[in-house]
């Protein structure tokens, strides 16, 4: 089987290691000339909007993923003409957009934070009467990492900020005083099948993800497989599909969606029984689903901007490496470890190594 994939990342290179040894080839669709997943598969080398290499795409695979959400909407309409596309044009619009993925929260009683419709700085001004201070403006798309969105804590922030976050719509939301942050990484097959990783917890350093620890019996975990089934069943969703919560007052509220495979179950390579990858290969490939249970502990931690000397990360034990190929520049995801051990204090002491060397 051959799988087309919009994007050429990180996220579509793991897609191809995990998919190669069950048979299948890849090619993807991206303009970048270094992008690194180019490595595992065929690399059509055109911007997403091409129809004529779109079209080359869908003749020449079985179906169409992605493996980042900002595909235009005009793409992913034309491909799904010549060629099964997942996960669907509704799943990837509604996840691609703030306003849209907190209003399906909303309607399917999600809690999430306030949040109101920006489009200029007059309106801004008269959200935040109504929201309050601080609050977060955030583009409605194309955000990621912390890009796109700005803290709010007094008057002096909201002046002139809608121009200085582009002038192009935006979602104001509360400020939610969290005491942690979990995801949960959920897959369902194209026959409806569900299954759910453990939640994971995350720690991010200027919106950027650094460590995700995956848990155990979490208390939240029911809850989390709740709020993301309603989302599942509701798009009708196949494939892999990554939720981000808040915990907050013993709770959760839905901060965000994405509908691709996701840097926090990155872990799941070492440390489940099933990777995400593999897992959403499966679904969109309508294979039978693989157990998403854990193995040992795990960990992640995310290499920023360059990757530690490849001898050091390989003398800490419990470690593995997964360098992306890609050029070192600052504030870029250039590579990961996972470190999967057989209890949590040693966990602890491998991750502080591995930090150590960043
Ligand atoms: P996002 O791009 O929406 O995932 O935001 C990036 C990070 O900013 C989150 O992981 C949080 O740490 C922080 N953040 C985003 N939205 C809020 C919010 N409404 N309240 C508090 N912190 C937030």
């Amino acid at each position: 089987m051959k799988i087309g994939v919009i994007g050429g990342g990180q996220l579509g290179r793991m897609l191809a290691l995990a998919g190669t040894p069950l048979g299948m080839s890849f090619a993807f669709l991206d303009p970048a000339p270094d992008a690194c997943a180019a490595a595992l598969g065929e690399h059509l080398r055109a911007d997403y909007n091409d129809q004529a290499h779109l079209r080359q795409l869908a003749d020449e695979v079985d179906l169409v993923t992605f493996e980042f959400e900002s595909v235009p909407a005009e793409t992913v309409a034309f491909l799904s003409q010549f060629v099964p596309v997942f996960p669907s044009a509704e799943s990837l619009r509604v996840a691609r957009d703030r306003l849209f993925e907190k209003t399906l929260f909303q309607n399917l009683s999600i809690p999430t934070p306030a949040f109101a419709d920006i489009q200029s700085q007059a309106g801004l001004e008269a959200a935040v009467a109504n929201i309050g201070l601080p609050a977060v403006l955030k583009t409605r798309t194309l955000g990621y990492d912390g890009k796109g969105q700005k803290v709010l804590r007094s008057g002096a922030d909201v002046e002139g900020t809608f121009a200085e976050l582009g002038s192009v719509p935006c979602l104001l939301e509360g400020f939610v005083p969290f005491t942690g942050e979990v995801s949960l990484v959920a897959v369902r097959g194209r026959d409806g099948e569900t299954r759910f990783y453990p939640l994971v917890h995350n720690t991010h350093e200027n919106g950027i993800l650094r460590l995700s620890v995956a848990s155990d019996a979490h208390p939240l975990q029911a809850l989390a497989e709740e709020y993301a089934g309603r989302v599942l069943e509701h798009l009708g969703y196949v494939g892999v599909l990554a939720f981000e919560f808040f915990e907050v007052d013993g709770g959760l509220k839905a901060n965000e969606i994405a509908p691709r495979v996701h840097n926090s179950g990155h872990w799941t390579i070492e440390g489940a029984e099933c990777s995400q990858f593999e897992n959403h290969l499966r679904a969109v490939a309508g294979l039978p689903l693989g157990s998403t249970a854990k193995v040992g502990e795990s960990a992640m931690v995310n290499f920023i901007g360059e990757v530690p000397p490849v001898a050091q990360v390989a003398a800490v034990a419990d470690c593995h490496l997964h360098h992306y190929g890609k050029a070192f520049k600052a504030g870029r995801k250039v590579g990961h470890a996972t470190l999967r051990c057989s209890d949590s204090d040693t966990l602890k002491k491998r991750i502080v190594q591995v930090q150590a060397l960043v």
